[in-house]
């Protein structure tokens, strides 16, 4: 159905200027492989493979296919005590993927709640072991864990958290990794590595023994892309091992490929005790996000109830949900088949070099880089935000759809982008800054 006048004015939309939005509506009609189709029928190149997750491209026939004969013979299967083959074949899949002591899925319909799902796992874990007493989170200053109440509390954004003062108590926050001293850094930055001692002293502070759970983005994608220094994540996976921690990676972003191995936690040699993930679980077609946790927590929870008994009382009416896993086993399928991480994997060279010749450019504050994603930051003007949004808009009218975070161009191609791709990008980002440096006075 095509929008018409005021049709556009029931949609309350999410994270969008609504009023900004219908004055000048940026519709898809359609998409295709790497491109986008809007109202007017020109085609946008996808610079951040939609919200950062559909590698494998846009209505790629063997998804649709597998959604479609899933939809004739099964819609629904409540998951209150049944269960249908795509959920256990799904997550048999996704734990060959994850790193050798992580074997257990819980499935979910959304990164968001990944996040709240993983922080009551950490709890009912820290209840099983006999340390229900352990009563805060640390989380870490610019995360983005999602924006459900478990979530918000735990994100050090402060637009998540403004206007919603009734979060949970008791979370401490780390500082965040940008330093600045590793401007125009592709891969680990050498400096920083020693923030992780900020874990060490809020333990100091408070007792490592009351920590329930830190939890942290590998990669902090959302608010910019900040990569972790050296040694970072190896310290704070130390500090939780001493205190007998849960550790959480958040890889909802990291996860399936981006940074060129399976998961984050196998870039960066560091094994998390949960992991949360979405997004191109099924490259985005349909909505799921998953929690995995390593045998010994399974083993605790599962194992401390009562015979007969529901071990976790959680969960949700579409958790995996028959459509969703059909779309997730189709998108393992084609992780193998069209090798969808060594592609990744081969483009980030070629993809960085591309991204780091913005450098030269006068609007440029820092570009950061890891696997294939990228964080193009430009000079504020003229308040915060405002060139970051003007020109999101200027690029989608140029042909181009990056996520903007702030002042940050958020550039994530899609696996299957060929290097003519990453330069047709790279291209058009730069018109675009040429025509705001032109608008500075
Ligand atoms: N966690 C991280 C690290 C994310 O990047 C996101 C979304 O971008 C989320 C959680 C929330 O995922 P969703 O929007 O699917 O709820």
């Amino acid at each position: 159905m095509h929008y018409q006048g005021n049709s556009l004015e029931q949609h309350w939309m999410p994270f969008t200027a609504n009023r900004a939005f219908k004055a000048e509506p940026r519709l898809i009609r359609r998409a295709e492989g790497t491109y986008l189709f809007n109202q007017n029928g020109d085609r946008i190149i996808d610079g951040s493979s939609g919200l950062f997750c559909s590698p494998a491209g846009h209505c790629h026939p063997k998804i649709i296919e597998a959604v479609h004969e899933q939809m004739k013979v099964n819609t629904y299967t409540a998951p209150f005590g049944l269960g249908h083959d795509g959920s256990f074949a799904l997550a048999a899949e996704v734990a060959k993927l994850t790193p050798e002591a992580i074997n257990h899925v819980f499935f979910v319909n959304s990164g968001s709640e990944a996040v709240d799902t993983a922080l009551k796992i950490a709890m009912a874990y820290n209840n099983a072991r006999g340390q229900a007493y352990r009563n805060r989170f640390v989380s870490r200053e610019r995360a983005y864990h999602g924006v459900n109440i478990g979530g918000v509390s735990l994100s050090g954004m402060v637009k998540n958290r403004e206007t919603f003062p009734l979060v949970m108590p008791n979370v401490v926050l780390m500082r965040h990794t940008w330093t600045g001293e590793d401007l125009f850094c592709a891969g680990q930055p050498d400096n920083g590595g020693e923030l992780a001692e900020d874990l060490q002293r809020i333990c100091d502070t408070y007792g490592g023994g009351q920590i329930a759970a830190v939890i942290v983005e590998p990669v902090a994608g959302s608010t910019g892309v900040l990569v972790p220094p050296k040694g970072y994540l190896e310290r704070i996976r130390e500090i939780c091992d001493a205190q007998g921690i849960v550790l959480i990676f958040d890889e909802v972003i990291t996860g399936f490929g981006r940074m060129g191995e399976n998961f984050a936690a196998q870039t960066f040699g560091v094994t998390p005790d949960i992991m949360t993930m979405a997004k191109a679980l099924t490259n985005g077609s349909i909505p799921m996000g998953a929690v995995a946790v390593k045998d010994e927590i399974y083993d605790a929870v599962i194992d401390s109830s009562p015979d007969g008994a529901i071990e976790f009382f959680h969960g949700y009416t579409y958790s995996g949900h028959p459509a969703a896993c059909a779309a997730g086993n189709a998108m393992m399928g084609l992780i193998a088949e069209e090798g969808l991480f060594e592609r990744s994997k081969a483009l980030a060279p070629y993809f960085h070099e591309a991204v780091m010749s913005l450098k030269d450019h006068p609007l440029v504050r820092d570009i950061r880089a890891i696997g294939l994603i990228a964080g193009v930051e430009v000079h504020p003007y003229p308040a915060p935000g405002a060139r970051g949004t003007a020109m999101q808009r200027d690029m989608f009218w140029g042909g181009l759809h990056v996520k903007f975070t702030g002042d940050v161009g958020i550039l994530a191609p899609q696996f299957i982008a060929e290097p003519e791709h990453v330069d047709e990008m790279i291209g058009k980002f730069r018109t675009v800054l040429d025509a705001h440096d032109k608008a500075v006075p």
